[in-house]
């Protein structure tokens, strides 16, 4: 039996909150917090952010620290207090961990002993509806987590107050174009109390807010976003145009349509998440997943960043979105970005992180200024390159990704067709209140750097339903076995479904297919890919110390080897020219030391493609001729490879 099962301390079961009509009924719903514990090399993961600097900010980074507005100080008192809560109480939790929990705690119970008579909340010094959207991600998971008595009231409170005042003072700037994040919290609270106005809220909150679906129905953001339309867009404050091109708010845009089609029904809105995608990728996308944003929209040249507050706002509006959908396509990118932009952006102990990272990133030093509009730093890595806000902000990505892995299916109670989701894989153990019984499910896997995942299902009494298994679009021949059994054959692409009787004991094995694949990029280029993760060559790297940053420090990159590789791949049977090797998935498995798996390829150099200013030159349109000699190159996770490569020419055959 599972550790869970049998753990005296175990916390109370409690239903899944499904959605109360008139809200639209979710395809999948997330189980309630605490449900969900990291095992295997997740546990590890989340470990290492806990002894990073997500555990300890506050005792190194004043904006966080002790003079915090958010806990009654004087000090910064705007978005970057409720940005650490979001992701500090999940991770704190998710550990059980007493040290992260008290800090955590302090926070929480501030705003919890501190709202004004009017319902207002937060510090008294702004009246910005944007850092309290932010709150409320936080209260609400930790009111999941805890069951605090004291948490629905002041919320409800909270919106009634906000209702009330909308109407005088609309929604500005960042909360004008987050107005969907808050839509999540107003929804959430609608499914424990039914109270009508809320409904009213959503509507002013969707009518205030910006219409990215109008945004992306005719999109015209289709190239780098230069410096002279940022300059039209100047003004007093901030302007539409800017807003729209900002790589955050695109991020957390993507889930807007799912989360508004709840209330409007409309197909449109439904698709909306996925036609954004699309688009993003069509001019903008790079192979980690992300599409480029230093910090606008900057096409698809694998020499620019994205910034890491998108990235971790990419993955919880593709957790929100395949939710809401049951849309597989938002699993396999959420797994891409987990497994590659996200740890790619980290030293390996993630005490330091980027705020700009790239795909083809041969440098990371003050040289470089090739983005739309950010600073010099932003490639670093280090306390707070650039600006501070994913120093905040970054903590949510990891915890999040853990609560998304398993979810529940069904849009009634009684449903005879709800059942269980894996949704991403990775390993976990999973404790939950299903019917009538209590169903105990292990995931043990090594993936994403190995194949095969198993499923242990324990129910306390036999009871039927549908197990959905997701088989990403590349899975093709993936098999699953249940006791041993074949089951038909699974489509890429879609959930395949085990339906049965399950009894204790039962076990479901998963067998992805894991030769390495190519995907094509900008100009013509390739990409190597084993299952989720991307490979790149990874450059010899010279760390230098820029700063002392408290408990932690700045660093430039600088390259101690040659990068300007063009590889020679056969583009109809790649896995012919691509030599694997495993090695054991040990703790650290994003680190380049400890590189689970390895890829040789034929490469030869492209002399003519060099760097300028610390920057790698678009990579030459494909196929390249050249006539330097034959070497192998080895190729690791991406997120291994802190300098890198990872959209190549390829060789002209
Ligand atoms: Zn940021």
């Amino acid at each position: 039996m599972s550790a869970l099962a049998t753990a005296p301390d175990a916390p109370a079961l409690h239903a899944t909150t499904r959605n109360l009509h008139p809200i639209g009924s979710n395809a999948f719903y997330l189980l309630p917090l605490g449900s969900i514990r990291p095992t295997g090399w997740l546990k590890a993961q989340l470990l290492i952010q806990a002894n990073g600097l997500s555990g300890h900010l506050d005792e190194t980074w004043p904006d966080v620290g002790a003079n915090s507005g958010w806990l009654g100080g004087t000090g910064e008192s705007w978005e970057r207090g409720p940005y650490y809560l979001d992701g500090l109480i999940p991770l704190a939790w998710l550990l059980d961990d007493a040290r992260l929990k008290a800090k955590a705690q302090r926070f929480v119970d501030w705003t919890l002993t501190h709202q004004q008579a009017n319902g207002m909340i937060g510090p008294v010094t702004n009246d910005d509806w944007w850092p309290r959207i932010v709150m409320l991600k936080a209260l609400t998971q930790y009111q999941e987590l805890t069951g605090d008595a004291r948490v629905i009231p002041l919320i409800d409170k909270y919106f009634q107050h906000q209702l009330a005042e909308l109407p005088k003072r609309p929604l500005r700037d960042w909360g004008k174009f987050r107005w969907q994040d808050e839509a999540l919290s107003a929804i959430w609270l609608f499914n424990r109390t039914g109270a009508a106005y809320l409904l009213d809220l959503l509507r002013l909150l969707h009518q205030q807010g910006y219409d990215w679906m109008a945004q992306y129905a005719d999109f015209k953001y289709t190239g780098p976003t230069t410096a002279a339309f940022l300059k039209l867009a100047e003004g007093n404050g901030l302007k539409d145009p800017d807003l729209a091109t900002h790589g955050v708010n695109n991020a957390q845009a993507i889930k807007t349509g799912p989360v508004w089609w709840l209330l409007s029904g409309n197909e449109t809105d439904r698709s909306a998440a996925r036609k954004m995608l699309e688009e993003l990728d069509r001019y903008h996308g790079l192979p980690n997943g992300m599409f480029s944003c230093d910090e606008h929209l900057d096409g698809r040249d694998p020499s620019q960043g994205s910034e890491l507050c998108s990235v971790v706002e990419s993955m919880f509006s593709l957790e929100q979105a395949l939710a809401v959908t049951g849309d597989p396509w938002f699993g396999d990118r959420l797994e891409r970005l987990a497994y590659n932009a996200l740890p790619g952006t980290f030293t390996d102990d993630m005490w330091a992180h980027q705020y700009n990272q790239e795909p083809n990133q041969v440098e990371c030093s003050l040289h470089r200024r090739p983005w739309v509009s950010d600073g010099p730093e932003s490639n670093l890595y280090g306390l707070e390159p650039n600006f501070g806000c994913c120093t905040a902000n970054f903590s949510q990505g990891w915890p999040k990704f853990a609560n998304s892995l398993v979810m529940l299916a069904g849009a009634q109670e009684s449903d005879v067709h709800d059942g269980l989701v894996a949704a991403a894989y990775a390993p976990c153990e999973v404790r939950m209140k299903f019917r009538d019984t209590t169903i105990f499910v292990a995931q043990e896997t090594e993936y994403p750097f190995r194949g095969t995942v198993r499923f242990a299902v324990n129910p306390s009494e036999q009871v039927r339903f549908p197990f959905q298994f997701r088989i990403p679009a590349w899975a093709a021949g993936a098999t699953i076995r249940v006791n041993g059994e074949a089951q038909p054959p699974a489509e890429p692409g879609v959930f395949a479904r085990v339906e049965r009787y399950w009894r204790y004991g039962d076990r479901v094995e998963i067998a992805f297919p894991m030769q390495p694949r190519i995907s094509r990029w900008f100009n013509d280029s390739v990409a190597v890919e084993r299952g989720p993760l991307v490979f790149s060559l990874g450059i010899g790297e010279d760390w230098v110390k820029l700063r002392e940053r408290g408990m932690t420090a700045d660093w430039q990159v600088f390259p101690t080897a040659p990068w300007n590789y063009a590889v020679d791949v056969d583009s109809v049977a790649p896995a012919k020219t691509l030599q694997v090797t495993e090695a054991e998935v040990g703790e650290g498995p994003f680190t380049a030391k400890h590189a689970p798996v390895r890829i040789t390829a034929k490469a030869r150099k492209v002399p003519e493609w060099r760097a300028e200013d610390g920057a790698a030159n678009p990579v030459p349109q494909s196929p390249v001729a050249t006539s330097q000699p034959e070497e192998t190159i080895t190729l690791i996770p991406y997120a291994a490879a802190k300098l890198r490569i990872t959209a190549f020419p390829q060789c002209k055959a």
